[in-house]
């Protein structure tokens, strides 16, 4: 927090601009202070052996998830540790520092791959993550060009200046010009990876678009242009999610951000930017922390809806138990693709762990879609009483008579079931809410391109030549 309050990111918020104090923003003081919790768990005596493990430089311990695996004892280690940060937000932070550290730790460890376009390159991955690792930096990242005309290529867009891109180099290092889309938690974190994403055709046009570098938040001329804050000010009891796990999503602008050469991992090499976290591994250890993340998310939908339907004595009905059900098997099914994908992990070719990448490549193209149900079914069994939700003041103030009369439940106390439907009301359907299921829905990447990328890359020949033989068959 101290780090953050001494920062001075140029973040444009609901009509001003900050440069400064992030931390006792309204918009950003909650969030700053869950994610400082969350930090403040690794140093817990009875977690640290969970959260933490002795860094291979200075012996310090830091935390588990730039631990690099080489058992599956290890992978399981990793998972441990990121359940618990993922437990804390019942899952709905999705840019804690675990799933970033994934992606650094199989980068740094790929220094053969970066080597092909300049063995200069991994070794600042390395230096990189070892400095993230060490000072156990917040980082977050943004991948999109702006979303103008997606009939054309960045390249032609706004005369080619609409997307961030390397407008000059120098001695020193590189100048970028432009923008992106979107930054998660851009605001309160340290630093921001501008990593490659959309797929660059590799034409001479693409060069300046291709490109993996890493920026402070708070680089003189880098600019968060954010959206309005679903955080309130409203106390725990009114917005249980909202007041705690609003994490800011903003767009990131470029006016001429120098970076220095050491916090260049690639420069214009479209055809390994277009590989940059296949060939790295660094996508199957990011989707391992978001199946950690999203195993602690419906097992609260499940807990949740449990209590409601109980709470109201509808949990006996067959078309409640028919939707309940569908959420134990999402539960069931993540679980089962991940620990899947742990019992078959190899080493890659740079000796990490590595889980099986099919199983966890299926569960991130389903789980985005399969989330989407959630909100609709906690709706429809929640009903009304998703809306006949006094806030705080009225429950402890003049209404608290009514409603501990006639909001009172088959087996809660009125002031209790307003707590817990707040709750729902919260995961359903308030801005916070809405936001969750666009966030399920696209944080990866548009489901449909990542569906065409898995269909392109699965082995599917030898499911082809069954059905070859059978034809054959003679009998
Ligand atoms: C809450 C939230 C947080 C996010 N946080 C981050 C973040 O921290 N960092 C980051 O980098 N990104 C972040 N994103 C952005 C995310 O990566 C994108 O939403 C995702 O990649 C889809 O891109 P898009 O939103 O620009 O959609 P578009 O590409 O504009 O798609 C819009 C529609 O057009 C269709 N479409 C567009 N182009 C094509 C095409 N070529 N082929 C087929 N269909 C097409 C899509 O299927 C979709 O239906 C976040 C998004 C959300 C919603």
């Amino acid at each position: 927090m101290e780090r953050l309050g001494a920062s001075s990111p140029t973040v444009q918020i609901h009509g001003e601009t900050v440069t400064g104090g992030i931390p006792d923003h309204p918009a950003f003081r909650n969030i700053v202070r869950t994610y400082a919790g969350l930090y403040d768990m690794q140093h817990d005596p009875e977690l640290r052996d969970v959260m933490t493990y002795p860094s291979p430089t200075t012996g310090d311990r830091v935390g588990t998830s730039f631990m690099v695996p080489r058992t599956h004892d290890d992978l399981i280690r990793r998972r441990e540790a990121m359940k618990v940060w993922a437990d804390h937000s019942l899952g709905t932070l999705g840019r804690t520092g675990d799933y970033l550290n994934s992606c650094l730790m199989a980068l740094s460890e790929s220094q053969a791959w970066f080597a092909q376009a300049d063995p200069a390159f991994g070794e600042h991955t390395r230096r990189y993550y070892d400095m993230v690792r060490e000072e156990d930096l917040l980082t977050t990242h943004t991948l999109i060009p702006p979303q103008a005309n997606r009939s054309s290529e960045a390249a032609h867009q706004l005369g080619g200046e609409l997307a961030a891109r390397v407008v000059d180099e120098d001695d020193n290092g590189v100048v970028l010009r432009g923008a992106r889309m979107l930054a998660t938690i851009g605001p309160i974190a340290d630093e921001l990876l501008v990593f490659p994403s959309t797929v660059l055709k590799g034409k001479p046009e693409d060069a300046p678009y291709s490109y993996a570098v890493a920026i402070p938040c708070d680089a003189p001329g880098l600019r968060f242009v954010c959206r309005e804050s679903m955080d309130y000010g409203r106390g725990h009891f009114d917005h249980p999610l909202g007041s705690r796990f609003e994490e800011m999503d903003a767009v990131v602008v470029f006016d001429d951000v120098h970076v220095p050469y050491e916090r260049c991992f690639m420069l214009g090499n479209p055809e390994l930017c277009n590989a940059f976290y296949t060939e790295t591994s660094a996508v199957v250890h990011m989707t391992h922390q978001v199946t950690t993340r999203t195993t602690a998310k419906t097992e609260f939908i499940l807990g949740l809806l449990s209590l409601m339907t109980e709470g109201i004595g509808a949990d006996g009905f067959q078309h409640v138990q028919e939707n309940i059900a569908e959420v134990i098997v999402a539960l069931e099914t993540v679980k089962g693709l991940q620990r899947a994908a742990e019992a078959d992990a190899e080493p890659n070719r740079f000796r990490v762990m590595t889980p099986k990448w099919e199983p966890l490549n299926a569960c991130r193209n389903w789980y985005p879609k399969a989330y989407q149900r959630f909100p609709e079914i906690m709706r429809k069994l929640g009903a009304a009483g998703l809306m006949a939700l006094p806030t705080e003041a009225d429950v402890n103030g003049p209404a608290r008579d009514d409603v501990e009369r006639y909001l009172t439940a088959k087996s809660l106390e009125g002031p209790e079931r307003v707590r817990l439907f707040r709750l729902a009301w919260d995961a359903c359907c308030s801005a916070f809410a809405g936001r969750q299921a666009l966030y399920e829905y696209y944080f990866f990447g548009d489901p449909v391109r990542m569906a065409g990328a898995f269909v392109g890359s699965y082995d599917r020949e030898p499911h082809r030549q069954r059905v070859r033989e059978f034809l054959e068959r003679a009998e």
